[in-house]
Parts: C-alpha cells; sequence; structure tokens
C-alpha cells in the first residue's frame, strides 16, 4: 500500500503521480511529482534556467510522453518569509514521501540555531551518501594539463566521522568532563586547554556507504572502486573503513569484485573481464595520485572529511565548482543540488553559471531512469560551452568566447539539443 500523501501546512502538490520504491528499484510514472527548493541569492535565476533546460530535454527525448510535474517546496530565506523557521517540516515530509528532489544553494540564517541547513537536510534525512561526479567538459579552462583524464564519481560518507557534530569548546565544564575521563580512565595524554572533538565511523554507516558505490560501479559499467582513508595513522577508525569495505565487497559482491591482491596474485596482473577492481589508497596519496595518475581512478568511496577536501581539490582540477554536480541518497530518497552558494552580489542579475545545478538535475534524471533526457541535457551542455557561448565566469578565462546571460545561455543549451 502506498503511503497516503502528508497533509501539508503551507503548500499542495500538483497533479502528477508520487515516485514509488520497487523490489530492486524506483518506479517511476510519465508526471513524477517531484519537489524542488528554489534556493538564496542567485538559487531563483539558476533554478529558472535549469528548470527549462530539464524540462526541454525531456520533452525533446520522449516527445511528451514525459513530464515533471514540479512542487515548489520551502527553505532558508523564502522558508523564513513564509513559515518563520527556515526548515519547515512541510519540506521534509514532502522529499520524504515523492523521494526525489532538488534544489539550489541556502543561506544559512545567522543565529538560526542551525549549524548548516545542507547538514540538517543530510542528516534528517538519513542522506548518507554524498556523490560528486566529477569530469572535464571540453572547453572549460582547467589549471592541469590533462583534464579529461580525471572522470571519478565520488562518494562521500554524509552522518560521522568529525562531522558528527561531538565537540567540547576548550575551557568548558564538558571539555574538562571528557578530558578527564579520557586521562583518568583511559591513560591518554591531552593538554588541559584543548577542545575536544570525536571522530566516530561505524561498521552500519561505512558498509552502506561502500555498498552504494560498489552497486553504483557495477551498474554503470565502472571499472575500479577506491577506498580513500588514512588508516596508516587512524587504525580503529579510517582503517577499519578499509577493513569493513573490503568485507562487503567480499561478503557480497564476491562474484563482482576483485581485489588488488588477487588481481596480482591470482591473475597476473590482466584484469578479468567485468570484474570491478576493489583498492585502498591512504588519503594523502591519493590527493597526489588525482593529479599524477588519474585515469587510474574510477568510482571512490572515504569518510566525510577526506571526503569533503577531495570533492572540492578534484571539481578545481576540471574547471572549478561552477561547473561541479552534487547529491545527497539515502537508501531511496535523493536530494540533488548545486555545490556552490548562494553568491548574494550577483542575485537577480540573471549572470552567473547554472552549470553546476543543471548538471546536478542531470544525475537526477539518471536516477530517475530517463538516461536518454540527461544524455541531451549533458551534451547540449557541452556543445554550447564548446561553441564558446558561455556565462562570466568561464567568458573571463576563454580567448574569444561570447558573454551570455544565465538565461541566454539556457536558451543556447536548448537550442543545441539535437
Ligand atoms: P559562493 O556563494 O559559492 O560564492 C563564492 C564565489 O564563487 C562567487 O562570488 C563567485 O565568484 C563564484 N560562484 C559561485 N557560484 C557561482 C556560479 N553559479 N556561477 C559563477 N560563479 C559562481 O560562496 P560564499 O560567498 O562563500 O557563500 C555565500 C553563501 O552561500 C553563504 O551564506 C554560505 O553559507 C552559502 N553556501 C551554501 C551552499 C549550499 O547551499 N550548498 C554551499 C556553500 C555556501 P566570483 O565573484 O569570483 O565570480
Amino acid at each position: 500500500m502506498a503511503d497516503p500523501t502528508p497533509t501539508f501546512e503551507k503548500i499542495s502538490p500538483p497533479a502528477g503521480e508520487r515516485i514509488t520504491i520497487g523490489r530492486t528499484r524506483l518506479r517511476v510514472p510519465d508526471n513524477p511529482i517531484i519537489p524542488f527548493v528554489t534556493g538564496d541569492g542567485i538559487g531563483p535565476d539558476i533554478m529558472r534556467a535549469s528548470k527549462r533546460v530539464w524540462d526541454a530535454a525531456v520533452e525533446k527525448a520522449f516527445e511528451g510522453k514525459k513530464k515533471i510535474a514540479w512542487f515548489e517546496i520551502y527553505a532558508g530565506e523564502m522558508a523564513m518569509e513564509k513559515y518563520g523557521v527556515p526548515m519547515p517540516k512541510d519540506s521534509l515530509e514532502a522529499i520524504k514521501h515523492f523521494i526525489v528532489a532538488i534544489k539550489g544553494p541556502l543561506t544559512t540564517p545567522v543565529g538560526g540555531g542551525i549549524r548548516s541547513l545542507n547538514v540538517a537536510f543530510r542528516q534528517l534525512l538519513e542522506l548518507y551518501a554524498c556523490v560528486r561526479p566529477v569530469r572535464w567538459y571540453r572547453g572549460v579552462p582547467s589549471p592541469v594539463k590533462r583534464p579529461k583524464a580525471l572522470d571519478v564519481v565520488i562518494y562521500r560518507e554524509n552522518t560521522e566521522d568529525v562531522y558528527s557534530g561531538i565537540e567540547y569548546q576548550q575551557g568548558t565544564p564538558e571539555a574538562k568532563r571528557v578530558r578527564d575521563f579520557l586521562v583518568n580512565e583511559m591513560g591518554a595524554k591531552i593538554r588541559e586547554d584543548s577542545g575536544i572533538g570525536i571522530k566516530p565511523i561505524s561498521i552500519t554507516g561505512t558498509k552502506r556507504l561502500v555498498r552504494k558505490a560498489i552497486r553504483y560501479a557495477i551498474q554503470s559499467k565502472r571499472h575500479s572502486v577506491t577506498l580513500v582513508h588514512k588508516g596508516n595513522i587512524m587504525k580503529f577508525t579510517e582503517g577499519a573503513f578499509r577493513d569493513w569495505g573490503y568485507e562487503v565487497a567480499r561478503e557480497e559482491f564476491a562474484d563482482e569484485t576483485i581485489t588488488e591482491q588477487e588481481l596480482w596474485d591470482k591473475h597476473g596482473g590482466e584484469m578479468p573481464k567485468g570484474k570491478i577492481l576493489i583498492k585502498d589508497r591512504i588519503a594523502d596519496s591519493m590527493f597526489q595520485q588525482v593529479l599524477t595518475r588519474p585515469d587510474e581512478y574510477d568510482v571512490v568511496a572515504m569518510p566525510n572529511l577526506n571526503g569533503d577536501y577531495m570533492s572540492d581539490a578534484c571539481a578545481a582540477q576540471v574547471g572549478g565548482l561552477g561547473m561541479a554536480p552534487g547529491a545527497n541518497i539515502g537508501d531511496w530518497v535523493a536530494l540533488f543540488e548545486a555545490t556552490h552558494g548562494t553568491a548574494p552580489k550577483y542575485a537577480g542579475k540573471d549572470m552567473v553559471n547554472p552549470g553546476s545545478l543543471m548538471l546536478s538535475g542531470v544525475m537526477m534524471l539518471e536516477y530517475l531512469g530517463w538516461k536518454k533526457a540527461a544524455k541531451m541535457v549533458q551534451r547540449a551542455l557541452e556543445k554550447t560551452i564548446k561553441q564558446k557561448v558561455v556565462t562570466y565566469d568561464l567568458e573571463r578565462q576563454m580567448k574569444g568566447a561570447t558573454k551570455v546571460s544565465t538565461s541566454e545561455f539556457a536558451s543556447a543549451i536548448i537550442a543545441n539539443m539535437g
């Protein structure tokens, strides 16, 4: 039985159907209701442009047989105006119920009692995997010689590690209590004037993340999954992440995967056809490897902090955050998002690059199984950049480019859809 539609306080869903969860995959109707958060600052500019592009691609790819029923929900400043709180229950309920949603960037209200709305979304909806595909689009200026060689999909654990918010400020009774326990009862050495943060990494958190990364690698016919960790130093957290990651591969995907050790011991270094290679790298070495041997990496899975650094470092390598898409995904619920912020100085100027949000929509279309529409957006965007028709941020780095507004960029992309 499908769950009944929740009773919303201040919003009502449009005509359309709900995406549901099947035995092994999502069941997506031809007119799925998809909630979206416009976002603050430049959010309205990039959401307006991106929705035009996604709608045009869906229309063209499926000859009008499919159409997204957009359902506006609120967070951030627009939610403050409508509800008086930055993260209304209506929005969380809508995302949970309709399963797939997309959002623009959000300003975190100062003194609102919430550290970050994005972190709140991840934690409240149990969106444990932060997924960031990083690849180069021909024509995008990059600081490296061979940007095309990097084509990775990063799976970053989203709910634990030093980000779990267990921190005690130096000088407080709480910090003193934690320190006293660790020093007196556990024999730890900690300076008296320390702030203290706790880094939990669990079997549950690790395995569900690595499982998702391996499943993705299998479904997308990728070649390898690399576990990135700092296990040489933090053996029981980062080292355990590596060990539990290998355990998932061995216990749940034995037929589809082999380890690097097995590759050499049993196959003389010759990769058997159709298998996914599971390997691991220490985080600092991995930062070198993505620069020096980028083509050796494919899907990469890592704990929260490593993933945070690695996602932006890789994005910089292919031309920066302006074009980097992202998603936060749980068992089924998925929230796709622009990875940059609200860039308030450009708000309402119809000026910025909508690429990050547009490509997050490409990920969303793929997640729906609407691959034809996803490809159409991706190809048309690439073609437009190749024609050097770009927004200000790329134009200032490209010789002979034509600078266009956000909305003109969207129109050029639509015109380039075959
Ligand atoms: P930001 O909004 O990402 O902007 C920093 C700079 O990045 C901009 O001034 C602009 O650089 C460039 N930029 C960002 N998006 C662009 C786009 N679409 N097209 C072209 N250039 C773009 O970072 P911030 O100024 O540090 O943060 C502003 C607010 O955003 C803060 O309230 C922060 O909390 C929030 N934030 C939200 C998210 C999120 O919702 N996911 C993420 C990060 C930050 P130039 O001026 O050099 O052109």
